[in-house]
């Protein structure tokens, strides 16, 4: 049976249900590399350039866990889904980064998903993925079928408050999670790329850090993309590249709700869409009353910094909503 490496990075928090289906499918055994490990941060920051920004770095370090244990590496180069915005530029050359840059790679299949190219062109990125691994146009639309449920099954249980990987498990596996949200407790909200919010390693598992200070926790997965779409921005320019958008938007509407009572926005060392995000965040919400706080990860992000800090923001949101009564 051919056997096709998906990397736990980056993309892999967005589309991994659709893509698990879509190869499983076919009669294609999928291969993911797991949790991010000291170890595989360790592979990524001696092999990926030194100024590539942290989830970057960690990327090679899945990759690299997958050598020798796959038939292909899939790593699609996804420029645009919408027509509107892109994805960073670090995307767009991941394929080739991981190419070039690591020795003994196998085959990487990555085909470009542009949709400013022609109407169809999710299908035929597809199309062009099955024949690679020698499947027929009717065996590649059966499996695109599926795919696409199993991927709609996931943006449900986000938007019901799951978070991606407690999602994945509902999906792939007998566990039936439920969300987590107690009325009577604070809540947070948590933003950022999903490759920061979801990786626990690289956040210190800042999400279970905060539930254990008895805080609900919503992050900007839960939000659908049509009610981003909905939110009104005040400045003069959008941003163009696809997650900062989506930080941007999800920031301001969980800046504008009642039962907020604080936004966390995770940004990565070394990202340079996130030199602007936070500033704009700013910008677009000056109105807001709801506490803000940005906490960069880096490869050193330290256990007892992280804490601290989240602590110190949880104590004084309590203060100021006079909480400490009800705690
Ligand atoms: S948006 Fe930032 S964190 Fe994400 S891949 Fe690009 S540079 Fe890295």
């Amino acid at each position: 049976m051919l056997r096709i490496g998906i990397p736990s990075a980056l993309f892999y928090y967005v589309y991994y249900p659709m893509w698990k289906t879509f190869f499983e499918e076919l009669g294609v055994q999928v291969v993911t590399s797991g949790k991010t490990t000291r170890q595989l941060l360790d592979y990524g920051v001696r092999e990926a350039l030194a100024d590539a920004c942290v989830p970057v770095k960690v990327f090679f370090g899945h990759a690299m866990a997958l050598i020798d244990q796959v038939d292909y590496l899939f790593i699609p180069r996804i420029v645009c889904l919408n027509k509107k915005t892109v994805y960073c530029p670090k995307f767009l050359g991941l394929p080739d980064m991981i190419r070039y840059g690591v020795a003994n790679m196998p085959p990487i299949i990555d085909v470009r998903i542009d949709a400013r190219d022609r109407k169809d062109k999710l299908y035929a990125a597809y199309y062009k993925v099955g024949k690679i691994l020698g499947k027929t146009p009717r065996q590649i639309t059966g499996a695109l079928l599926k795919a696409k449920t199993s991927q709609y099954k996931f943006q449900k249980l986000l938007r019901s408050g799951l978070q991606p990987i407690e999602a994945i498990d509902n999906i792939l596996t007998d566990t039936k999670k439920k969300p987590l949200d107690n009325k009577e407790q604070l809540r947070f909200a948590v933003v950022g790329y999903p490759y920061i919010i979801n990786d626990q390693y690289i956040n210190i598992d800042i999400i279970n850090k905060l539930r254990k200070m008895n805080i609900n926790v919503v992050t900007s997965d839960n939000i659908s993309l049509f009610t981003l779409k909905l939110q009104r921005l005040g400045l003069a320019k959008r941003l163009f590249w696809t997650f900062s958008e989506h930080t941007l938007r999800a920031t301001s509407y969980f800046a504008g709700r009642k039962d907020i009572d604080g936004i966390i926005h995770l940004s990565a060392f070394g990202c340079g869409p996130d030199s602007i995000v936070d500033r704009f965040i700013q910008l677009n919400n000056q109105s807001s009353t709801v506490p803000f706080m940005n906490l960069v990860i880096d490869e050193q992000s330290g256990e007892a910094g992280v804490a601290t800090r989240l602590e110190a923001f949880v104590d004084m949101v309590k203060r100021k909503k006079g909480a400490y009564h009800n705690a």
